[in-house]
Protein backbone atom coordinates (compact mmCIF):
# COMPACT_ATOMS: atom_id res chain seq x y z
CA UNK A 1 0.00 0.00 0.00
CA UNK A 2 1.43 3.27 -1.01
CA UNK A 3 2.19 5.77 1.86
CA UNK A 4 1.60 9.30 2.16
CA UNK A 5 4.35 11.37 3.89
CA UNK A 6 3.47 12.96 6.38
CA UNK A 7 4.60 16.82 6.24
CA UNK A 8 4.80 19.40 8.94
CA UNK A 9 4.19 23.21 7.60
CA UNK A 10 6.76 25.15 8.21
CA UNK A 11 6.92 27.65 11.51
CA UNK A 12 8.35 31.42 11.66
CA UNK A 13 11.08 32.30 10.22
CA UNK A 14 14.22 32.64 12.79
CA UNK A 15 15.25 35.79 14.33
CA UNK A 16 17.92 37.05 12.75
CA UNK A 17 20.28 38.29 15.79
CA UNK A 18 19.78 34.10 16.43
CA UNK A 19 21.05 33.87 12.92
CA UNK A 20 23.82 35.68 13.32
CA UNK A 21 24.93 34.09 16.91
CA UNK A 22 24.37 30.99 15.09
CA UNK A 23 27.18 31.53 12.47
CA UNK A 24 29.55 33.59 14.91
CA UNK A 25 29.22 29.28 16.74
CA UNK A 26 30.34 27.13 13.95
CA UNK A 27 31.37 29.71 11.27
CA UNK A 28 29.13 31.11 8.35
CA UNK A 29 30.28 28.46 5.87
CA UNK A 30 28.53 25.73 8.25
CA UNK A 31 25.01 26.96 8.54
CA UNK A 32 22.30 26.78 6.05
CA UNK A 33 19.19 28.72 5.49
CA UNK A 34 18.11 28.08 2.52
CA UNK A 35 15.27 25.49 1.98
CA UNK A 36 16.54 23.90 -1.19
CA UNK A 37 19.65 22.89 1.71
CA UNK A 38 17.69 22.38 4.57
CA UNK A 39 15.11 19.81 3.25
CA UNK A 40 17.62 16.89 3.08
CA UNK A 41 17.86 17.40 6.71
CA UNK A 42 14.02 17.06 7.25
CA UNK A 43 13.50 13.72 7.21
CA UNK A 44 14.53 10.09 8.14
CA UNK A 45 13.55 6.47 7.12
CA UNK A 46 10.01 7.01 8.07
CA UNK A 47 6.78 9.39 7.17
CA UNK A 48 7.87 12.13 8.67
CA UNK A 49 9.24 15.50 6.83
CA UNK A 50 9.63 18.85 8.22
CA UNK A 51 11.52 22.15 6.96
CA UNK A 52 14.41 22.82 9.36
CA UNK A 53 14.57 26.39 9.66
CA UNK A 54 18.31 26.43 10.19
CA UNK A 55 21.08 23.65 9.49
CA UNK A 56 24.09 23.70 11.93
CA UNK A 57 27.33 21.53 11.20
CA UNK A 58 29.50 21.21 14.78
CA UNK A 59 32.89 20.03 14.40
CA UNK A 60 33.69 20.17 18.52
CA UNK A 61 32.20 20.22 21.57
CA UNK A 62 32.19 23.51 22.38
CA UNK A 63 29.98 24.37 19.73
CA UNK A 64 27.62 22.24 20.19
CA UNK A 65 27.68 23.53 23.85
CA UNK A 66 27.32 26.95 22.64
CA UNK A 67 24.35 25.92 20.35
CA UNK A 68 22.34 24.18 23.07
CA UNK A 69 22.93 27.71 25.23
CA UNK A 70 22.02 29.35 22.15
CA UNK A 71 18.71 27.63 21.60
CA UNK A 72 18.05 28.17 25.47
CA UNK A 73 18.34 31.81 25.22
CA UNK A 74 15.79 32.32 22.03
CA UNK A 75 13.62 29.23 22.96
CA UNK A 76 14.35 27.99 19.45
CA UNK A 77 13.68 24.08 19.39
CA UNK A 78 16.87 21.79 18.63
CA UNK A 79 17.03 18.49 17.15
CA UNK A 80 19.97 16.08 16.78
CA UNK A 81 20.29 14.56 13.78
CA UNK A 82 23.04 11.47 12.88
CA UNK A 83 22.49 10.88 9.68
CA UNK A 84 18.91 10.40 9.77
CA UNK A 85 18.33 6.80 9.15
CA UNK A 86 16.38 6.02 11.98
CA UNK A 87 12.47 5.00 11.14
CA UNK A 88 10.79 6.46 13.60
CA UNK A 89 11.26 10.68 12.56
CA UNK A 90 12.66 11.08 16.36
CA UNK A 91 15.56 13.52 14.06
CA UNK A 92 12.45 15.73 12.50
CA UNK A 93 11.90 18.90 13.49
CA UNK A 94 8.39 18.86 13.35
CA UNK A 95 8.02 22.10 15.58
CA UNK A 96 10.85 24.04 13.06
CA UNK A 97 13.93 25.12 14.98
CA UNK A 98 17.78 24.19 14.27
CA UNK A 99 18.90 20.66 13.40
CA UNK A 100 22.41 20.10 15.15
CA UNK A 101 24.29 17.70 12.42
CA UNK A 102 26.81 15.92 13.96
CA UNK A 103 28.22 14.36 10.48
CA UNK A 104 31.57 16.16 10.61
CA UNK A 105 31.67 15.36 14.41
CA UNK A 106 33.07 11.85 13.06
CA UNK A 107 37.15 11.43 14.07
CA UNK A 108 38.12 8.82 14.97
CA UNK A 109 40.00 9.94 18.33
CA UNK A 110 41.75 7.37 19.69
CA UNK A 111 42.85 3.22 18.52
CA UNK A 112 44.90 1.54 21.06
CA UNK A 113 45.55 -2.07 19.17
CA UNK A 114 47.73 -3.93 22.08
CA UNK A 115 44.95 -2.82 24.94
CA UNK A 116 42.02 -3.01 22.22
CA UNK A 117 40.78 0.60 23.01
CA UNK A 118 39.15 2.88 21.03
CA UNK A 119 37.77 6.60 21.10
CA UNK A 120 35.16 8.23 18.72
CA UNK A 121 33.09 11.09 18.31
CA UNK A 122 29.39 10.07 17.82
CA UNK A 123 28.73 11.30 14.29
CA UNK A 124 31.29 8.85 12.95
CA UNK A 125 29.29 6.49 11.15
CA UNK A 126 29.17 2.89 12.51
CA UNK A 127 31.23 1.63 9.44
CA UNK A 128 34.13 3.97 9.94
CA UNK A 129 34.51 2.67 13.69
CA UNK A 130 34.32 -0.99 12.86
CA UNK A 131 36.90 -0.33 10.30
CA UNK A 132 39.31 0.93 12.66
CA UNK A 133 38.44 -1.41 15.25
CA UNK A 134 38.77 -4.08 12.58
CA UNK A 135 42.12 -3.00 11.06
CA UNK A 136 43.96 -2.82 14.73
CA UNK A 137 42.11 -6.18 15.27
CA UNK A 138 39.63 -5.81 17.25
CA UNK A 139 36.21 -6.75 18.10
CA UNK A 140 33.37 -3.77 17.93
CA UNK A 141 29.87 -4.18 17.66
CA UNK A 142 29.48 -5.53 14.16
CA UNK A 143 26.29 -4.66 13.21
CA UNK A 144 23.89 -2.82 12.40
CA UNK A 145 22.76 -3.32 9.02
CA UNK A 146 22.78 0.15 7.98
CA UNK A 147 25.86 1.04 8.69
CA UNK A 148 27.37 2.83 6.21
CA UNK A 149 24.48 5.50 6.79
CA UNK A 150 23.99 5.26 10.89
CA UNK A 151 26.16 7.12 13.72
CA UNK A 152 27.26 5.40 16.41
CA UNK A 153 25.73 8.71 18.59
CA UNK A 154 22.73 8.21 16.72
CA UNK A 155 22.41 4.44 17.02
CA UNK A 156 22.60 4.82 20.47
CA UNK A 157 21.00 7.75 21.44
CA UNK A 158 17.59 6.70 19.88
CA UNK A 159 17.18 4.38 22.68
CA UNK A 160 15.44 1.96 20.37
CA UNK A 161 15.93 -1.48 22.36
CA UNK A 162 15.88 -3.65 19.30
CA UNK A 163 19.15 -1.87 17.56
CA UNK A 164 22.71 -4.04 18.12
CA UNK A 165 25.39 -1.86 18.66
CA UNK A 166 24.34 -0.84 22.29
CA UNK A 167 24.44 -4.56 23.63
CA UNK A 168 28.13 -5.20 22.12
CA UNK A 169 29.36 -1.73 23.93
CA UNK A 170 27.80 -2.92 26.81
CA UNK A 171 30.23 -6.43 27.05
CA UNK A 172 33.13 -4.11 26.14
CA UNK A 173 32.32 -1.43 29.04
CA UNK A 174 31.71 1.40 26.72
CA UNK A 175 31.09 5.05 28.34
CA UNK A 176 29.78 7.90 26.07
CA UNK A 177 30.39 11.51 26.87
CA UNK A 178 27.36 13.62 27.16
CA UNK A 179 27.00 17.18 26.08
CA UNK A 180 24.90 20.24 27.29
CA UNK A 181 25.06 23.89 27.78
CA UNK A 182 26.69 23.17 31.16
CA UNK A 183 29.70 21.24 29.76
CA UNK A 184 30.00 17.36 29.86
CA UNK A 185 29.57 14.30 31.77
CA UNK A 186 30.89 10.81 31.39
CA UNK A 187 28.31 7.50 31.94
CA UNK A 188 28.84 4.49 31.54
CA UNK A 189 26.74 2.85 28.92
CA UNK A 190 24.93 0.15 31.04
CA UNK A 191 23.39 2.90 32.89
CA UNK A 192 22.32 4.64 29.87
CA UNK A 193 19.48 2.81 28.76
CA UNK A 194 16.12 3.81 30.39
CA UNK A 195 13.24 2.49 28.63
CA UNK A 196 11.59 2.12 25.35
CA UNK A 197 12.97 4.96 23.36
CA UNK A 198 14.25 6.63 26.65
CA UNK A 199 17.97 7.24 27.19
CA UNK A 200 19.79 9.11 30.07
CA UNK A 201 20.04 12.08 27.85
CA UNK A 202 18.39 15.34 29.32
CA UNK A 203 16.59 17.60 27.38
CA UNK A 204 19.51 19.84 25.46
CA UNK A 205 22.02 17.46 26.28
CA UNK A 206 23.62 15.63 23.37
CA UNK A 207 25.74 12.20 22.71
CA UNK A 208 29.89 13.70 21.93
CA UNK A 209 31.44 10.65 22.29
CA UNK A 210 31.98 6.72 22.60
CA UNK A 211 34.93 5.38 24.55
CA UNK A 212 35.62 1.65 24.81
CA UNK A 213 38.47 1.05 27.21
CA UNK A 214 41.46 -1.21 27.06
CA UNK A 215 40.25 -4.53 27.00
CA UNK A 216 40.04 -6.47 30.51
CA UNK A 217 38.40 -9.36 28.69
CA UNK A 218 39.83 -10.87 25.42
CA UNK A 219 37.45 -13.59 24.31
CA UNK A 220 34.38 -12.28 23.08
CA UNK A 221 31.51 -13.52 20.85
CA UNK A 222 28.23 -11.71 19.87
CA UNK A 223 24.89 -13.85 18.13
CA UNK A 224 22.27 -12.24 15.71
CA UNK A 225 19.33 -14.18 15.26
CA UNK A 226 17.83 -13.27 12.72
CA UNK A 227 15.19 -15.81 11.11
CA UNK A 228 13.55 -13.98 8.33
CA UNK A 229 16.42 -12.25 6.69
CA UNK A 230 19.82 -10.66 7.47
CA UNK A 231 18.99 -6.97 7.32
CA UNK A 232 16.29 -6.97 10.08
CA UNK A 233 16.31 -6.00 13.85
CA UNK A 234 17.36 -9.54 15.77
CA UNK A 235 14.51 -11.75 17.14
CA UNK A 236 17.53 -11.78 20.09
CA UNK A 237 20.72 -10.49 19.49
CA UNK A 238 23.71 -11.17 22.72
CA UNK A 239 27.03 -10.43 23.36
CA UNK A 240 29.67 -11.25 25.57
CA UNK A 241 33.02 -10.38 27.08
CA UNK A 242 34.61 -13.43 28.79
CA UNK A 243 38.01 -14.15 30.88
CA UNK A 244 39.02 -17.24 31.94
CA UNK A 245 42.16 -19.15 34.25
CA UNK A 246 42.72 -22.52 33.84
CA UNK A 247 39.24 -23.29 32.92
CA UNK A 248 37.66 -20.90 35.00
CA UNK A 249 35.94 -18.05 34.44
CA UNK A 250 37.03 -15.02 36.29
CA UNK A 251 34.90 -12.12 34.63
CA UNK A 252 32.28 -12.15 31.77
CA UNK A 253 29.94 -9.25 30.74
CA UNK A 254 26.69 -10.21 29.31
CA UNK A 255 24.53 -8.17 27.31
CA UNK A 256 21.14 -8.54 25.48
CA UNK A 257 19.21 -6.78 22.56
CA UNK A 258 15.59 -7.19 21.20
CA UNK A 259 14.53 -8.82 24.34
CA UNK A 260 13.14 -6.27 26.92
CA UNK A 261 11.76 -2.58 26.46
CA UNK A 262 15.70 -1.44 26.73
CA UNK A 263 18.98 -3.52 25.94
CA UNK A 264 19.59 -5.60 28.84
CA UNK A 265 23.17 -6.16 30.95
CA UNK A 266 22.25 -9.50 32.41
CA UNK A 267 23.81 -8.89 36.00
CA UNK A 268 22.68 -11.94 37.55
CA UNK A 269 23.63 -14.57 34.70
CA UNK A 270 27.06 -12.94 34.67
CA UNK A 271 27.23 -13.86 38.61
CA UNK A 272 26.13 -17.42 38.00
CA UNK A 273 29.02 -18.16 35.78
CA UNK A 274 31.72 -16.15 37.20
CA UNK A 275 34.19 -17.64 39.53
CA UNK A 276 33.01 -21.36 38.09
CA UNK A 277 34.56 -23.98 35.69
CA UNK A 278 33.25 -23.31 31.40
CA UNK A 279 31.26 -27.02 31.99
CA UNK A 280 28.64 -27.11 29.74
CA UNK A 281 25.97 -27.46 32.98
CA UNK A 282 27.50 -24.13 34.07
CA UNK A 283 27.16 -22.15 30.76
CA UNK A 284 23.57 -23.92 30.43
CA UNK A 285 22.24 -22.46 33.89
CA UNK A 286 23.92 -18.82 32.98
CA UNK A 287 21.51 -19.04 29.85
CA UNK A 288 18.73 -20.11 31.93
CA UNK A 289 19.44 -17.19 34.27
CA UNK A 290 19.53 -14.68 31.87
CA UNK A 291 15.86 -15.76 30.22
CA UNK A 292 14.43 -14.51 33.99
CA UNK A 293 15.96 -11.30 33.18
CA UNK A 294 14.65 -10.48 29.96
CA UNK A 295 10.88 -9.91 29.24
CA UNK A 296 10.21 -9.66 25.82
CA UNK A 297 7.01 -9.26 23.94
CA UNK A 298 5.45 -10.70 21.46
CA UNK A 299 5.54 -9.19 17.75
CA UNK A 300 6.64 -10.02 14.38
CA UNK A 301 9.67 -11.54 14.97
CA UNK A 302 8.11 -14.57 17.62
CA UNK A 303 6.10 -14.53 20.69
CA UNK A 304 7.51 -13.73 24.01
CA UNK A 305 8.17 -17.17 24.96
CA UNK A 306 10.34 -18.17 21.95
CA UNK A 307 12.59 -15.49 22.45
CA UNK A 308 12.87 -16.07 26.03
CA UNK A 309 13.67 -19.61 24.60
CA UNK A 310 15.89 -18.36 22.29
CA UNK A 311 17.76 -16.52 25.13
CA UNK A 312 18.67 -20.00 27.38
CA UNK A 313 19.98 -21.42 23.52
CA UNK A 314 21.82 -18.17 22.79
CA UNK A 315 23.62 -17.44 25.78
CA UNK A 316 25.63 -21.06 26.40
CA UNK A 317 26.12 -20.51 22.07
CA UNK A 318 27.90 -16.95 22.28
CA UNK A 319 29.66 -18.21 25.73
CA UNK A 320 30.71 -21.35 24.02
CA UNK A 321 31.81 -19.16 20.68
CA UNK A 322 33.58 -16.91 23.13
CA UNK A 323 35.66 -19.84 24.61
CA UNK A 324 36.61 -20.69 21.37
CA UNK A 325 38.71 -16.81 21.65
CA UNK A 326 40.25 -17.44 25.08
CA UNK A 327 43.86 -17.21 24.44
C1 LIG B 1 17.52 -0.12 5.96
C2 LIG B 1 17.81 0.06 7.42
C3 LIG B 1 18.34 -1.01 8.12
C4 LIG B 1 18.60 -0.88 9.47
N1 LIG B 1 19.15 -1.94 10.11
C5 LIG B 1 19.50 -1.84 11.40
C6 LIG B 1 20.11 -2.93 12.06
O1 LIG B 1 20.36 -3.98 11.50
N2 LIG B 1 20.44 -2.77 13.36
C7 LIG B 1 20.24 -1.59 14.02
O2 LIG B 1 20.65 -1.50 15.18
N3 LIG B 1 19.64 -0.54 13.42
C8 LIG B 1 19.25 -0.64 12.13
N4 LIG B 1 18.61 0.40 11.53
C9 LIG B 1 18.19 1.56 12.33
C10 LIG B 1 18.98 2.82 12.21
O3 LIG B 1 20.07 2.71 11.32
C11 LIG B 1 19.43 3.28 13.54
O4 LIG B 1 18.34 3.72 14.27
C12 LIG B 1 20.50 4.34 13.35
O5 LIG B 1 21.66 3.82 13.82
C13 LIG B 1 20.29 5.72 13.74
O6 LIG B 1 21.51 6.44 13.43
P1 LIG B 1 21.51 7.81 12.68
O7 LIG B 1 22.88 8.35 12.73
O8 LIG B 1 20.90 7.68 11.33
O9 LIG B 1 20.57 8.63 13.67
P2 LIG B 1 19.38 9.60 13.32
O10 LIG B 1 18.32 8.87 12.58
O11 LIG B 1 19.93 10.83 12.71
O12 LIG B 1 18.88 9.94 14.79
C14 LIG B 1 18.21 8.98 15.59
C15 LIG B 1 17.79 9.65 16.92
O13 LIG B 1 18.94 9.95 17.69
C16 LIG B 1 19.03 11.35 17.93
N5 LIG B 1 20.46 11.66 17.82
C17 LIG B 1 21.29 11.40 16.76
N6 LIG B 1 22.55 11.67 17.08
C18 LIG B 1 22.52 12.13 18.37
C19 LIG B 1 23.52 12.57 19.26
N7 LIG B 1 24.81 12.56 18.93
N8 LIG B 1 23.14 12.98 20.51
C20 LIG B 1 21.85 12.96 20.86
N9 LIG B 1 20.85 12.55 20.07
C21 LIG B 1 21.19 12.13 18.83
C22 LIG B 1 18.17 12.03 16.90
O14 LIG B 1 17.66 13.26 17.36
C23 LIG B 1 17.07 10.98 16.75
O15 LIG B 1 16.17 11.11 17.82
C24 LIG B 1 18.32 0.32 10.16
C25 LIG B 1 17.78 1.39 9.44
C26 LIG B 1 17.54 1.27 8.10
C27 LIG B 1 16.98 2.44 7.38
Amino acid sequence: MAQTPDIHAPAAPLASQFLERLARIVGETDVRTDPADCWPYGYDNSRRQALPQAVAFASAHEEVRDLVRLCNEFLVPLVARGLGSSTTGSSVPVTGGLVLALERMNRILHVDSANRALSCETGATNAAVQAAAGTAGFFWAPDPTSAAYSTVGGNLACGDPLTDPGASLIALDAEVVLTSSQGQRKLRLDEFFIDYYQTALEPGELLTEIHVPPATRHAWAHIKFTPRSVEDFATVGVAVTLRAKDGTCDDVRLALNSVASTIVRAKQAEEVLCGKPLTDPAIREMGEIAATEVDPTDDNRGSADYKRDLVKVLVPRAVQEAMQRIV
